[in-house]
This record gives structure tokens, sequence and C-alpha cells, in this order.
């Protein structure tokens, strides 16, 4: 099992995708997992502030997803949600509803139920070397300098590069400093800053280090 932690616009979606599928193994997106309670939340009119409420709906939603490296998908109660979690309103409410600890409790325990079940497994999120699988055998942080993730996220999303940078700057100092489970850098993974280094090679490093 391998662990690809870091924040938004460090390439951890595509090298994670990537490797997965290199290595015929599943692939889970955990940031997608609380992006489809936000969604759910923000489809009931739920104010992302209200803990309570939110920890309502975490509960009662039937959340799906896809581990396949080549066709991951999310859906709520069957529906498929996989382009309305990254649109602005869930991206601008996400951070709220993930440091609402009863939903982290919900998702960690579902997502180690995915670990669990997989032959091999990728997984991408915030603390995933840290809470959700410290046992892992491979642990990554991938960095990239502010600049190099608002460009790569702001191309991606073909959004506007100064809002998209002040995005991820609230985004990563919220995600950092929230009480429940702040994302943390595991003290034994291995960090790989990606500012200068293309996917494939990041990609290759990684099966280097699986492989020896
Ligand atoms: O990685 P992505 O940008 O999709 O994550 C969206 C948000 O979900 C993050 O900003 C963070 O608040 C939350 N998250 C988390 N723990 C994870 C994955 C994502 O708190 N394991």
């Amino acid at each position: 099992m391998v662990a690809v932690d870091g924040p938004s616009g460090s390439g951890k979606s595509t090298v994670s995708r990537r490797l997965a599928a290199a290595l015929g193994a599943q692939y889970l997106d955990t940031g997608a997992m609380y992006r489809a309670v936000t969604w759910a939340a923000l489809a009931s009119s739920i104010d992302p502030q209200d803990a309570e409420a939110i920890a309502k709906v975490a509960g009662e939603i039937d959340l799906e997803v896809g581990t396949d490296p080549d066709a991951p998908y999310t859906r709520v109660d069957g529906t498929p949600v996989d382009r309305a979690i990254r649109g602005p309103e869930v991206t601008g409410a996400v951070s709220a509803v993930a440091a609402v600890p009863w939903v982290r409790q919900l998702l960690v325990a579902q997502q180690r139920k995915i670990i669990g079940a997989a032959a091999r497994i990728v997984v991408e999120g915030r603390d995933i070397g840290t809470v959700v699988a410290p046992d892992a055998d491979l642990k990554v942080y991938l960095t990239a300098s502010a600049a190099a993730r608002a460009r790569r996220r702001s191309e991606e999303y073909a959004a506007d590069l100064s809002a998209t940078a002040a995005d991820l700057d609230r985004r990563d100092r919220f995600d950092s400093t929230r009480s429940a489970d702040p994302l943390q850098r595991a003290t034994d993974a291995v960090v790989l800053d990606t500012t200068e280094l293309g996917i494939d090679e990041v990609v290759a490093r990684l099966r280097a280090m699986l492989d020896g």
C-alpha cells in the first residue's frame, strides 16, 4: 500500500493514478470523498459551518468510490458527482466540512475498509501516512512551490490564476491548522518537490523506491 500526501497542486492526483496504473494497483482519492460529502450538504442547502447538520448528512448518504485508476468515479446515492465536486462551490466549502471530526471518523473508517479489501492500492490525501494508514509500505509527501501549484490548478480548471492562488493559500492554512487531524507530513515520508520534476520522473522515482 502506497500513501501519497501533499497539498493541492502538488501533482498528487496525477502521480497517484499513474503509479497505480503502472503497478496494476487500485487507486483511492480520499479528497473526492470529502468533496462528495460537501456536495451532498450543499445540495441539501446545509451551511458548511453547521457541524451537526454536516455530520448527519455524512452518515445518511450512500457514498461510492470507484478504485480503477483508469476510470475512478464518485457517486452519492447513485448520482455521479465527479464533475460537480470539482466546482468552485464545493472547493470553497470542503475545508470546513473536512474539519468536522465525525466526518473524518466516518470517512477514515470507509477508507480503511477499501484499503483492507484491496490487494494493492495507492491512496492519496492529506492524512494517509499519518492517520489512515501509518503502516503503509511507502509514504510519499509531494510538494511544489506555491506559484507552481497555483499555475497547475488554474490550468486544470481553466480558472483565474490569482483567485486560484488565494484559494489554495486559504485552504492550506485552514487544513494545516484545524483541530481535527491537521494536515501534517509523516516524519517517515519521502519528500519529493515536484516544482521542477515532470510527472513521469516522479512516477519513475517512486517505482524505483518500491522495487528497491
Ligand atoms: O485533494 P483535494 O483538493 O481534492 O482535497 C479537498 C479537501 O479535502 C482538502 O482541502 C482537505 O480539506 C480535505 N481532505 C482532507 N483529508 C484528506 C483528503 C482531503 O481533509 N485525506
